[in-house]
């Protein structure tokens, strides 16, 4: 018995230094910020802040920033006169303040499971290729982060029961981009970013009909479509026409048409919706622009750039009963599940 108490406490001696795997996130830039560790309360500001400090746990084994409760550590730098703070933490703990953030935590525990591998995935990729003082932030510019508070009993559990695993494409870990509808289809990476992977290619999802953004509309005043347009280079104060001049094979718009007194001007897609923001112009996935008396109406489907998973479409495959393993394969075909101890080990 002692025997096999002893072998099992190997096992999990081993599994737990494969996967002690530090992610470092960026979580205050600032000029002042108050720290509470197992030094106590301090308040830091950059006008008396030297190089570099960092704090560890108190008694309640969390350390607080800004009243914030994180695991693992904090690390404050000085650069360029601001304080940055960078939270050093377990990545599977780093997952759990993720996922509530990025999912719903009453969403399919198979969904959850399915975001816990993609937000995994996505974090090694950055680890693996970052440099500088952190990987990540805690931003939707990379993956919203939010320490201890937004831990959740469902979200927490979809990140152990899936302890370790990430895609993997093409021998290396996937930059796993997802996004919140696709519309019907999903964008093949190339034709946003320079990136060609073979998994993250345009795929059809049947599953995402449920969401609130599967159709959308959205007027955009003239003037102030205009100086959208201004903004990316082109001349003119009279809109005469503006329409879709060129698709891509997802049937997302790669090129606008836009025709102002100066003459007609061809219009990058994605260029266009970053200007005119994701909120507005909700996906590229575009049916049909009607000019109207005083403004433009943009019918379209889906939100998001529409590369990898589609949420909504994983939220439906789990309701329709497939597991977080089948989502994935549909989203980022020709992917496989490794692990984070053998990706690193390279
Ligand atoms: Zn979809």
């Amino acid at each position: 018995m002692k025997i096999l108490f002893s072998f099992i406490y190997i096992l999990l001696f081993l599994n737990s230094l494969c996967f002690a795997l530090d992610v470092r996130v960026l979580i205050f830039k600032g000029r002042q910020c108050t720290v509470f560790s197992s030094y106590g309360f301090r308040r830091l500001s950059s006008d008396s802040f030297t190089s570099k400090q960092c704090f560890y746990k108190t008694k309640d084994g969390f350390v607080y920033l800004n009243n914030n409760p994180y695991r693992g550590h904090i690390c404050v730098y000085k650069e360029k006169s601001m304080l940055l703070a960078v939270n050093i933490l377990n990545l599977e703990d780093y997952l759990k303040g993720v996922l509530y953030n990025e999912a719903s935590h009453f969403w399919p525990m198979e969904a959850l499971k399915a975001q816990a591998v993609v937000a995994r995935s996505y974090a090694l990729y950055k680890i693996l290729h970052s440099r500088g003082r952190y990987d990540l932030d805690n931003t939707s510019s990379s993956q919203v982060y939010s320490g201890v508070n937004a831990e959740r009993y469902r979200t927490n559990k979809a990140v152990d029961e899936t302890s370790g695993e990430v895609l993997v494409c093409d021998n290396s870990v996937v930059e796993a981009f997802f996004h919140s509808c696709c519309g019907g289809r999903t964008e093949t990476a190339s034709e946003l970013w320079k990136l060609d992977l073979s998994c993250l290619i345009s795929v059809e999802d049947e599953y995402c009909k449920d969401s609130p953004h599967f159709r959308w509309r959205e007027k955009i005043e003239k003037g102030r479509l205009l100086s959208i347009l201004h903004k990316l280079g082109i001349e003119g104060s009279s809109l005469n026409s503006f329409s879709i001049k060129e698709k891509d094979d997802s049937g997302r718009v790669r090129y606008f048409e836009a025709c102002t007194e100066m003459g007609c001007f061809r219009v990058s897609g994605k260029k266009f919706r970053e200007k005119a923001g994701p909120d507005i112009v909700k996906s590229l996935l575009i049916d049909a622009i009607e000019l109207l008396p005083g403004y433009v109406l943009f019918k379209g489907r889906g939100w998001g750039h529409g590369v990898g998973m589609c949420q909504w479409g994983a939220y439906g495959m789990a309701k329709a009963g497939m597991d977080y393993k089948e989502i994935l394969t549909h989203f980022y075909p020709g992917a496989s599940i490794s692990s984070v101890a053998e990706i690193s080990k390279d």
